[in-house]
């Protein structure tokens, strides 16, 4: 007689759990294991996710550039090649920044740049909705209209299918096309929940209440600011401003410049590139300060990280905007609580010249997420083909344990909100 042993799928969270920040799962099938992500968590000091002993890792999926994702690793670079897979555009972005991140973290950082060089020399470029082989297990990337590049990963074992959402947002945006759906059944989903406890506007609105408001600032003779990151958000509102024709003068700075250019050699990423290379070409691009200068005083737009107001050419101009009445400051991004920008929404108050200050100048924040809210996150459970075991990762503690809860009420499918170290076989 034989006797049949199911082949099981191993899944082991190794951070990124009921929190934001160095995102990591191992998947282990037979005779293989990869790592989803291995990112870093973006503390006063860099916080890395449990360390798995690099012998037992096959290979690394990298989703996307984001630190939180691609941070660490380079760890297994240091005294080793492991192979990387990712879009081609998506290590561009992770080179730009990782850089960054060694130049203004690197005392904390167990690796160096020639350890990012060695990583990225291990890059393996993936198409979307191209499977490939790793061992006995099989990878597919799909995409998730996070940010360019961007991807969700089914991983699939001789018997068992896993979707990981990784960072994903269902609805299109002007730089992007929504997530797409998986295909076929899921046994598997792991999925984020940045904004489980928040419904969207609707984006077209979000998009033409900014616009009239900048129009207001602007032809009052203001200057307004619009702190974003420098990967994604950046081009997002270039791309809403070249959508919406705005008139007035457009100015954008620091690392999103170089962003700007990656994206521009990569025209498959983005959803209408005629559209991106209209949005970069009128906008003006810093060259140095006494453009820096300029713009400050100039009505106009300001585009410029840091998307928290947490550093970056934005506090230069934080310097000269917040002080005027005539000004505003537009937030577009999420702002962790306790951020500079997050006490400038609550309090309209910022460290100005060594000292915090009441800022005159206008605020206002707008929803321009690259991440499914509420809605879009049970819908995507819900169109999951298959009975599919669910765990909820990628959010604040009470967000992870409230949509956990709400799909197994609703929907009826078995969810777990892990915690780090867990190990669940499927
Ligand atoms: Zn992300
Ligand atoms: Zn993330």
């Amino acid at each position: 007689m034989v006797i049949l042993i199911p082949k099981k799928m191993k899944v082991k969270f190794l951070g990124g759990t009921k929190e934001v920040g160095r995102s990591a799962i191992a998947v282990r099938s037979t005779n293989s294991q990869i790592l989803l992500d291995y990112g870093v968590l973006m503390d006063r000091t860099p916080g890395f996710p449990m360390h798995i002993p690099p012998n037992d890792v096959d290979a690394i999926v990298l989703t996307h550039a984001h630190l939180d994702h691609s941070g660490a690793i380079p760890i297994f670079h240091v005294n080793g090649r492991k192979p990387v897979y990712g879009t081609s555009l998506s290590f561009e972005l992770s080179r730009l920044l990782i850089t960054d991140f060694i130049y203004l973290s690197g005392y904390y950082l167990p690796y160096e740049y020639i350890d990012l060089q060695n990583m990225l020399d291990c890059a393996i470029f993936v198409d979307y909705h191209t499977p490939l082989d790793i061992g006995d297990l099989k990878i597919q990337l799909i995409e998730s209209g996070h940010i360019p590049g961007g991807a969700q990963v089914i991983v699939e074992s001789e018997e068992k299918r896993l979707l990981y959402t990784s960072d994903f947002n269902t609805i299109d945006s002007q730089l992007l096309k929504g997530a797409s759906q998986a295909d076929g059944e899921i046994d598997v989903l792991i999925m984020e929940s940045t904004y489980a406890n928040a419904e969207h506007e609707n984006r077209e609105e979000t998009e033409k209440r900014f616009i009239e408001k900048l129009y207001e600032v602007v032809e009052n003779g203001g200057t307004v600011l619009v702190p974003a990151f420098s990967v994604g958000r950046s081009q997002e509102i270039l791309c809403v401003l070249a959508a919406y024709d705005f008139k007035y003068s457009i100015t954008v700075d620091g690392m999103a410049k170089n962003a700007n250019k990656i994206l521009a050699a990569h025209p498959t990423f983005l959803r209408d590139y005629q559209l991106f290379m209209n949005a970069i070409n009128s906008a003006k691009w810093i060259k140095g300060w006494r453009d820096r200068r300029l713009a400050a005083k100039k009505p106009g737009v300001i585009v410029s990280p840091a998307g928290m107001l947490k550093g970056g050419n934005a506090i230069f101009y934080m310097n000269s905007i917040a002080k005027k009445k005539e000004n505003a400051i537009f937030l577009v991004s999420y702002q962790v609580p306790d951020s500079p920008g997050a006490k400038l929404l609550e309090r309209k108050q910022f460290v100005l010249g060594g000292k915090m200050k009441k800022v005159k100048a206008d605020v206002d924040h707008f929803n321009f997420t690259s991440h499914s809210g509420k809605t879009q996150l049970l819908d995507t459970a819900k169109k999951t083909k298959g009975n599919a075991k669910v765990f909820i990762i990628h959010g604040a503690e009470e967000n992870c344990q409230t949509l956990a809860q709400i799909i197994e009420d609703e929907i009826g499918l078995e969810t777990h909100a892990p915690k780090s170290g867990e190990i669940y076989t499927i």
